[in-house]
């Protein structure tokens, strides 16, 4: 009596799980190979790529190989893609590349002031201009704060003095997000030059190394060309003081040509398998491009090692993006997946701003973002996820790493402000729940300085064991997110809350 009766539970109890187990451990992500994410690695940060820098040929080489990956994989182009084409894997980011600052002077009287040195060219074509000096206070005009700083000047065929920032504020970021206006409104007004006396308190010599080099920055609205503007070390008083003092100036520089280069980001969609939840999707994202060669890197380099590999930064991510899109397309969720590799991470998250305001899909029917990128690692026995805690997700990221052996730490080295630094941001301001999954580590250590934007960045450095756990754990996460009965929300009170509200309308 007792036997029979015992033995139906027990036999229950033991095949249910198992068969459980079976079925988890059949899923695509279980059986991926290390040879292949190795081959994705290496592939990605071989020296032929010459560090993938944004709109360089290695860049482009990296994008058709995403592209061929998912065409191979069976992922499809998202439906709608026009950019290119109605079945591209590519958008098209449009950027502007402007040179670095050349050579040049400005002189007020008896004080000479050199480009690179004492000021920077900002914008504009070479100029040898000779002309009147009127000084236009903060250059600004905006009737709600009563700002009118052109108030009974005239400017036409003369150059502008203004003071940088506002009558508010001198921080570095608010100097910068005015100067482009002050520059406009001067150019509206015919002025043929703009000085700028740049006051913000850090010192000059960190201002002019930023902003004196090669820069990238999206190039969106109209290309008009700009008029010559300077910022000069507004701190050294006898500048001020002469460029105040002086009622005509000469201004020579041999200018800073910008031209429109363009890079891709690179796009593919899953459809997924439940009626009504395939409406929805998650967003998979990853940067593929890096600092480039040489000087482009911005770090020490020698002539037998000049590349900028960017193994773990981000090769690695890529990695996972594209072991993800193997395993869904072969066995997809409910929701549907878009993969999106992303372009212009290193020259300010570039990519991912240019994808959030142009979305191949709508992003209020986006539930999570779960992206990934790393600087580097010193800790094989976890993943970081940057955001865990905020985002929503928690169970289903530990449960997958778990199946791999792997631990999870939330948010390592808080401050490094590390959440807003990677393209997750990008999609979390317009309020969709985005952590960023990374590479394991606590703390921001020299084991990851060591590699962090280096030439030693090599595939040959990566644990090869790890970047396989690493990749799957990133897919089974994926899985266990886009089969969930309700779509993950970020924490009350989380300073995105009130995007996603404006975002989903809830
Ligand atoms: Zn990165």
């Amino acid at each position: 009596m007792k036997l029979p009766f015992l033995l139906l539970p027990l036999g229950l109890a033991l095949t249910l799980p198992a068969d459980a187990q079976k079925k988890t451990s059949s899923l695509p992500e279980f059986q991926i190979k290390k040879s292949e994410t190795e081959a994705h690695i290496r592939f990605l940060a071989g020296d032929e790529l010459m560090g993938r820098r944004t709109g360089e040929q290695g860049n482009f080489v990296a994008a058709r190989y995403i592209a061929e990956q998912f065409r191979k994989l069976g992922v499809v182009p998202v439906p709608g893609n026009a950019e290119t084409g109605t079945s591209s894997y590519f958008q098209r980011v449009p950027f502007e590349k402007m040179g670095a600052n050349g050579a040049g002077e400005i002189a007020a009287d008896a004080e000479i002031m050199k480009s690179g040195t004492d000021w920077i060219l900002m914008a504009g074509d070479a100029v040898d201009l000779k002309a009147p000096l009127v000084y236009a206070s903060f250059g600004l005009e905006n009737a709600a704060k009563s700002w009118d700083d052109y108030k009974g000047l005239d400017v036409k065929g003369k150059i502008v003095l203004v003071e940088s920032g506002t009558p508010e504020t001198q921080t570095p970021s608010e100097i910068i997000a005015t100067s482009t206006e002050k520059r406009k409104i001067a150019q509206d007004k015919g002025a043929i030059a703009v000085i700028e006396l740049f006051n913000a308190p850090i010192p000059w010599n960190t201002v002019s190394k930023f902003f004196a080099g090669e820069k990238i920055s999206l190039a969106e609205g109209s290309a008009a060309k700009s008029i010559p503007h300077a910022w000069v070390n507004g701190k050294e008083a006898k500048f001020a003081r002469a460029l105040r003092a002086v009622k005509e100036v000469t201004f020579k520089t041999s200018g800073r040509v910008a031209k429109p280069v363009y890079s891709y980001n690179v796009a593919g969609y899953i459809p997924g398998t439940d009626a009504k939840l395939k409406e929805e999707y998650i967003l998979l994202s990853a940067h593929y491009d890096h600092v480039g060669v040489g000087k482009q890197g911005g770090q020490t380099y020698t002539p037998e090692d000049s590349i900028f590999n960017g193994a773990r930064d981000n090769a690695f991510g890529v990695t996972a993006l594209l072991t993800a899109a193997e395993a869904l397309a072969k066995n997809p969720p409910k929701r549907s997946i878009v993969i999106v590799a992303l372009t212009g991470e290193e020259v300010g998250l570039l990519g991912s701003k240019y994808y959030a305001s142009h979305p191949i899909m709508p992003l209020n029917k986006c539930i999570f973002n779960m992206n990934s990128d790393g600087a580097g690692y010193n800790d094989t026995t976890i993943v970081s996820v940057m955001g865990l805690d905020r985002t929503g997700a928690r169970a289903e990221i530990e449960t997958a790493c778990k199946a791999f052996g792997l631990g999870v730490y939330a948010d390592p080295s808080p401050e490094q402000g590390l959440f807003d630094r990677s393209d997750n941001v990008s999609f979390a301001k317009e309020g969709v729940p985005a952590p960023t999954f990374t590479p394991g580590f606590k703390e921001f250590n020299g084991d990851i300085m060591k590699n962090y934007h280096q030439v030693t960045d090599h595939p040959e450095t990566v644990d090869f064991n790890y970047l396989l756990k690493f990749s799957q754990a990133y897919t089974y996460a994926t899985r266990l997110i886009a089969d969930r009965k309700t779509a993950p929300q970020w924490s009350a009170g989380d300073k995105y809350e009130p995007a996603a509200k404006k975002l989903y309308g809830k």
